[in-house]
């Protein structure tokens, strides 16, 4: 079958990659989606069994460090597309275990890179395609990164100011900042953890292939995800499931340090838009104006546990369970999306209280999914990670 384009989704096993692999799916089934993947610990096909006999989507089980692979799977396919989410993503990991995350963030997306690079010099014709605005640059190389990358701002306001910008995902309860900064696109990085040093540094790998061989590439930086089939070491999910069994819910320090959160698909959205319409080699933020404590999304989860399993709202809040901080944890992320809102036309569809509830009830509808990801290694990687707190 002769498809419009072919697009590698890298990392689509995996959470936000396989919101990004379904959407692009059922939306243009005039492009072939190939899902590229090791499946480590975090990736599972079973986040896409709905859409796993559709005609224009194939996996391929294979490892981004593993360069002929890449630049044989880009000639095979004649790809014109990738779109890059394949990473080592928790940061807890990364404390325990840097060198994996060097491995596979840094070195497997320069080596995706590369291949990327030499097969687009190979291509004979240059790298464009038309639309009602005239012959325009495509994007080969769309690299998915996060806010972590910024380092961290200060809590100038413990308590919350009401938030300077609001979008849908704001406008429920809280519309609070807990500083006057926000992550800009033009911030110098300053990264923190072995995570977020291991993304940064492959950012500046997409930007210099950009800048010293001119292949077009896009970045973006996007703030916490939550939603369906993310792994339950995440706060979120990981939560969900301990109120449901009963378990301590291992809250770091006092829970005050805040995150800007964004429901997944709406990060999917925006990929898509992004994809399609993004300037080359620009840098677009994608988040919320959706400020939270951590202590206070918890205790909306647990509500929202608690009702939707027909217990009594809040009984479950003595499951907090106060451990160590984290190392190094940094105390506040926000991002300043506004560029991608005025550019794009980008903004968030759903409102994170809506969104909560879609959550919840997704994972307590979903128990089989949930007692599958929870045995084995990965429940053997809870007990090392909490035994000793
Ligand atoms: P995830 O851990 O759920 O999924 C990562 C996927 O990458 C898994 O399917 C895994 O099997 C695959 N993978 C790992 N190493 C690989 C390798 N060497 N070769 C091929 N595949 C490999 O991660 P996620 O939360 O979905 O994050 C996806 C991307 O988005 C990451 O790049 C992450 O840095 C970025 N990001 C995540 C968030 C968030 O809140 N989760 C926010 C902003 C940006």
């Amino acid at each position: 079958m002769e498809f419009k384009r072919n697009i590698i989704i890298t990392g689509g096993a995996g959470f936000i990659g396989s919101h990004v692999v379904r959407l692009f799916v059922n939306k243009y089934p005039e492009y072939h989606i190939i899902n590229l993947d090791k499946l480590t610990y975090a990736g599972n096909l079973a986040n896409l069994k709905d859409i796993e006999n559709k005609p224009n989507y194939s996996f391929v089980k294979a490892d981004i460090c593993d360069f002929d692979k890449m630049y044989a799977l880009m000639q095979e396919e004649h790809v014109d597309g990738i779109i890059h989410l394949a990473a080592e993503s928790h940061v807890d990991r990364s404390i325990k275990d840097p060198f994996t995350f060097a491995r596979t963030n840094v070195m497997g997306t320069l080596s995706l890179l590369q291949a990327a690079k030499l097969y687009w010099e190979s291509l004979p014709t240059p790298y464009m395609f038309s639309s009602s605005q005239g012959e325009l640059e495509r994007v080969l190389f769309y690299h998915i990164s996060t806010d972590e990358v910024y380092g961290a701002l200060e809590m100038t306001h413990p308590e919350g100011i009401p938030a300077p910008f609001t979008t849908k995902a704001s406008s429920g309860k809280n519309h609070e900042a807990y500083g006057e900064d926000f992550f800009t696109e033009d911030l110098k990085y300053m990264p923190h953890s072995p995570y977020s040093a291991s993304k940064a540094s492959s950012d500046h790998f997409v930007r210099a292939f950009h800048d010293t061989y001119g292949m077009p590439t896009i970045v973006t930086n996007c703030s916490n995800n939550y939603g369906p089939y993310q792994f339950p070491e995440k706060l979120i999910p990981l939560f969900i499931n301990n109120i449901r069994h009963r378990k301590p819910l291992p809250v770091y320090g006092k829970g005050e340090n805040v995150r800007d959160w964004l429901y997944v698909e709406d990060h999917a959205r925006a990929i898509d838009v992004i994809f399609h319409k993004g300037n080359i080699a620009d840098t677009y933020n994608i988040g919320g104006f959706n400020e939270w404590k951590n202590i206070d999304i918890i205790k909306v989860v647990i509500n929202t546990v608690d009702r939707l399993l027909g217990r009594q709202e809040g009984e479950d809040m003595d499951l907090i369970t106060y451990v160590t901080d984290r190392l190094g944890h940094d105390k506040r992320y926000a991002i300043d999306s506004r560029k991608l809102q005025a550019e794009l036309g980008w903004e968030p569809s759903l409102q994170f209280e809506e969104g909560i509830e879609k959550t919840v009830k997704w994972y307590l509808d979903n128990q089989e999914w949930m007692d599958n990801v929870t045995s084995g290694d990965y429940q053997q990687y809870y007990e090392k990670m909490y035994k000793d707190r």
